[in-house]
């Protein structure tokens, strides 16, 4: 028997390709690296689909400043409540439980001349299922409940201005966290969690910022939120 030719044939195998176990590290490397580059991706997206919300939310923040400014160092009013000067209700233009906003007609619109900024990108198409031949419900934002009728003090950095509200709660413009005296339960908001499992928030001092749903509802829970608390 020819050993050599064994040999020899061993050699040209080599040069045609990889074997097995290099093989298995290069795979083992690249999943290592997909491994570690992956989440960074996915990061990168979702910060960047919050970016949009966090800059709505700074925009507004800053109108209903400037509203409070011009009268008085009060806030526009959070909640529809008709009657006589205020047939559109308040900030957002709301003027009906659970329909439509005409944002336009909301007391801090002549501030920001823009009805996109009302909606996050994120939320966009969400229709109100009270109404499901309505079109696409135009706000992603409610204003903290306990605000109404308060001077925003703007040390207030942990009390909450406007927060990115759940689609399934939203229908008004106010962020009624606590819910109603009689039943708590009954008609509470809730954050919207569509961001890496949190929301963006726009607190008193005007600083915006993403925050986790848990933290979020921690906060509420032990009244943060509440002006005459800070
Ligand atoms: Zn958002």
């Amino acid at each position: 028997m020819d050993y050599t030719c064994i040999g020899v044939d061993r050699n040209v195998g080599r040069t045609k390709g990889f074997t097995l176990v290099e093989l298995l590290v290069v795979i083992a490397i690249i999943a290592i690296l997909a491994g570690l580059i992956f989440p960074v991706f996915v990061s990168v997206r979702r910060k960047a689909k919050q970016a949009p919300c966090l800059s709505n939310l700074r925009q507004l923040g800053m109108a209903i400043q400037m509203y409070a400014g011009d009268y008085g160092g009060f806030p526009v009013v959070r909640i529809f409540e008709g009657g006589e000067g205020n047939p559109y209700g308040n900030w957002a233009g709301c003027y009906i439980y659970g329909g439509v906003c005409d944002l336009s007609k909301g007391q801090i619109y002549p501030y920001v001349n823009s009805a996109s900024i009302y909606l996050c990108p994120s939320a966009r198409g969400v229709k109100k299922n009270i109404f499901p031949d309505a079109l696409p419900y135009p706000l992603s934002y409610s204003m903290n409940a306990l605000l109404s009728y308060k001077r925003i003090v703007a040390s207030a950095s942990r009390v909450g201005l406007l927060i990115h509200e759940d689609s399934s709660t939203i229908d008004d413009g106010d962020f009624n966290w606590m819910g109603w005296a009689g039943d708590p339960d009954e008609g509470r908001n809730q954050p919207s969690n569509i961001h890496n499992e949190g929301t963006c928030v726009v607190y008193c001092d005007l600083h915006a910022e993403w925050q986790n749903y848990d933290t979020v509802i921690r906060a509420l829970t032990n009244n943060d939120w509440d002006p005459d608390k800070h």
